[in-house]
């Protein structure tokens, strides 16, 4: 179940889940989910090389086969492994790297975590009707500031591009995870099956994963129904935990390809499951009708970017204004 976040009033009950202790509940329950999905894995395809006389006998006479299997099987969990170790990018890294690169810094420590708090304590001012932000002997702050104001459109309230829980500076499409408890660059959603964020950062490999896993799913689907229709006399509790192994496939190959299926019609039409199940709670794009995908540069354009190009913190979009969304409809509508 993907996960997205708490309103700014329940920071406390936020905040308290995150306190240091020896017990830390959310790692816990991050370890056992992976835990149960190594062994969910191994379970279902380990029965098959145990007890499927005719995979066992298709595997000495074709090994080939049995060896695409399974390094299908060991790229699916390298992949999964990779994606859980990722990075989904955090906006204040991105932060740090922008104005490590513009060379905008002027007192802000680099530790990027650290210093984000002293920002808000800055004051913010209007400046030809858009917000700017200031420190406290007011100056101009870097660059990241000046970025993060051209990509709002003019009139935006503070409120859009300031975190309510840790009170970032973030740009638009990014989000406060509460179980992360930092603001994500395009935030998805929160796996709790990788126990990390997906966002700008690990987006594609959470997509390349899914993709592993379904073909995974389908090919050990297809090697359980020909263990079924083997004509082989077996014990009744072989036949018993082969139904029971299939029935829980099924229903992730159900989950999978839903999942899949999802994540293609987002990539193309370059929109994050946060945006479009919880659309209404982004101011900016409230007055944008939900038909319309603000941020869509048409398919083509959309996979080139999501494939190559939204790797790089510092890969930011604007919200289109009122004016690039009438031009927009005006040329689909002309063609
Ligand atoms: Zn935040
Ligand atoms: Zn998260």
């Amino acid at each position: 179940m993907p996960r997205f976040g708490r309103q700014p009033w329940s920071i406390s009950a936020t905040r308290s889940r995150h306190s240091p202790g020896l017990f830390n509940s959310g790692r816990t329950t991050s370890l056992i989910l992976k835990i149960s999905l190594l062994l969910i894995h191994v379970v279902i395809v380990g029965f098959l090389f145990l007890f499927d006389e005719q995979l066992i006998r298709k595997t000495r006479s074709e090994p080939w086969y049995t060896a695409i299997y399974l390094a299908l099987f060991a790229a699916t969990l390298v992949q999964y492994f990779y994606t859980s170790c990722s990075t989904p990018g955090y906006v204040l890294d991105a932060m740090t790297a922008y104005n490590d690169t513009h060379h905008a810094f002027l007192s802000i420590s680099k530790s990027s975590e650290k210093s984000a708090p002293s920002l808000v304590q800055s004051s913010i001012s209007s400046m030809d009707g858009r917000p700017s932000w200031k420190n406290k002997s007011g100056t101009l702050t870097t660059a990241w500031v000046k970025q993060l104001m051209d990509l709002y459109p003019s009139g935006t309230s503070t409120r859009s591009w300031i975190c309510a829980y840790c009170q970032t500076l973030r740009p638009p499409r990014a989000h406060h995870c509460a179980d992360c408890d930092k603001c994500i660059l395009k935030f998805d959603h929160h796996c709790i099956w990788l126990g990390t964020c997906i966002g700008q950062g690990n987006h594609c490999r959470f997509w390349w994963y899914i993709f592993e896993e379904t073909v995974l799913c389908i090919w050990t689907a297809i090697l359980y129904i020909c263990f079924f229709r083997a004509i082989v006399e077996r014990e009744w509790w072989q036949n018993g935990i082969a139904i029971i192994l299939s029935a829980i496939l099924l229903l992730c190959l159900i989950f999978l390809l839903s999942i899949l299926i999802f994540h293609c019609y987002l990539i193309l039409t370059n929109q994050t499951s946060y945006e479009l199940i919880r659309r209404h709670r982004i101011p900016y794009l409230r007055e944008i009708p939900e038909w319309e995908h603000p941020f869509s540069k048409g398919i083509c354009r959309n996979l080139y970017d999501f494939c190559c190009s939204r790797n790089s913190l510092c890969a930011m979009e604007p919200v289109p204004t009122r004016d690039d969304q009438e031009e927009r409809s005006h040329i689909t509508y002309v063609n």
